[in-house]
């Protein structure tokens, strides 16, 4: 019998995690976010819940390729345009729509001979200062695309670093604002936080920030992308991945007695343990700490001692029944009917959902189920 690790794609979850952007940006389109595999879930395994879309948004050209092997005849973006003159090629093969961040990027679609001619986003740095032209130099490199036989539509693309947070996004907007003003072309704003928090609130020429396209990642995948402000449940969201495993063996503690690698915990009363088949080589954070919730035959309970490869030890006092081959949930939901998100195992182990989704290692075997 394999390891009994197994993660599970929910693909009535991806769904209904897609019809909640719907139903906050009711008039845009929606660009499902599917970079680094769909984050973690996998293209090919995430496809059937995210087909409802009206375009897949990503980075790689490999995964562009892959989206259109499963038949998507529809837009394709990549996020971050082309990386060196000849993705151009394939760009123009696949009919794929790229982001252009800066002046090479226009210099590479000057010199490309293919046609037909691209559609392009132009991304502006209104203030993370990561990828994009500064307000000052947008309209002369739109004025160059423009100018291009190479370039048939552009559209106008920014990305907020607070949508999440107190900083929040409107000095963002009021850039955007300034050097978009009476440029035409579709435009996009909105990622999943600004998506849920901030969509219907005005935008400059258009109905609202929520626009002509919304780039909508994590919450497609059940991540509260302001967690723990609110908590998936606040905004409907479903956890569109579980990973699972089983309880492979018990220990039962004194007082005293020490739990794993560098004894970090120590029971303080007599308890029973739990040995599970899931560890860091399993993607399973390595940080996190005794106290990390975990949910057993659908009973939340947590993590004691520290991580290792291929196995955790979990607190099974609340749960006097279980035994070898009960029910480990470590995010996702359980065949009990409970929820653990992944927002809060990776609050516990001091990170974000997007980086547990992104994680899980090679060697987990995955399902597709509704
Ligand atoms: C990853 C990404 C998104 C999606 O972000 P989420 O927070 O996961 O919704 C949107 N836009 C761009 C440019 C991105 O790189």
């Amino acid at each position: 019998m394999p390891r009994p690790i197994l993660a599970t794609v929910h693909t009535g979850a991806l769904r209904h995690n897609l019809q909640i952007a719907r139903e906050r940006a009711p008039d845009s389109r929606v660009w499902v976010v599917v970079k680094a595999n769909a984050y973690g879930h996998g293209i090919e395994r995430a496809f059937e819940g995210l087909r409802a879309a009206d375009g897949f948004a990503l980075l790689d050209l490999n995964e562009a390729e892959r989206v259109r092997a499963l038949g998507w005849r529809g837009p394709i973006l990549l996020l971050e345009g082309v990386f060196e003159p000849r993705d151009l090629e394939l760009c123009s093969r696949l009919g794929l729509w790229h982001v252009v961040h800066c002046s090479e990027q226009i210099d590479w679609l000057a010199a490309h001979k293919t046609q037909p001619p691209h559609k392009v986003f132009l991304k502006l740095n209104s203030g993370m200062n990561r990828l994009g032209f500064k307000p000052q130099a947008y309209r002369a490199a739109w004025a160059r695309l423009d100018a291009l036989t190479q370039v048939d539509e552009i559209g106008l693309v920014t990305h907020f670093s607070d949508a999440d947070g107190a900083r929040g996004i409107a000095h963002q907007v009021a850039a955007f604002e300034l050097a978009c003003a009476d440029l035409p072309g579709e435009r996009t704003l909105c990622n999943s936080a600004a998506i849920l928090r901030h969509a219907s609130k005005p935008l400059q020429g258009a109905s609202n920030l929520a626009a002509d396209w919304v780039r909508e990642g994590i919450a497609l995948y059940g991540g509260a992308p302001d967690h723990p402000e609110h908590r998936a449940e606040h905004w409907g969201l479903q956890p569109a991945m579980s990973l699972r495993t089983k309880v492979i063996g018990t220990q039962d503690l004194h007082a005293g007695d020490t739990v794993g690698y560098g004894s970090t915990f120590t029971a303080d009363a007599p308890m029973r343990v739990g040995v599970i088949a899931c560890g860091y080589a399993d993607g399973y954070p390595r940080h996190a700490p005794t106290g990390t919730p975990v949910l057993v035959d659908g009973v939340r309970t947590r993590t004691v001692g520290r991580v290792s490869m291929d196995m955790i030890t979990v607190d099974l006092t609340p749960l006097p029944q279980a035994g070898i081959g009960s029910e480990v949930v470590l995010w996702g939901r359980s065949n009990h009917g409970a929820v653990l998100t992944a927002d809060e195992v990776a609050q516990s182990a001091g990170t974000i959902s997007y980086e547990l989704l992104c994680a899980v290692a090679p060697r987990v075997p995955f399902e597709v189920s509704e």
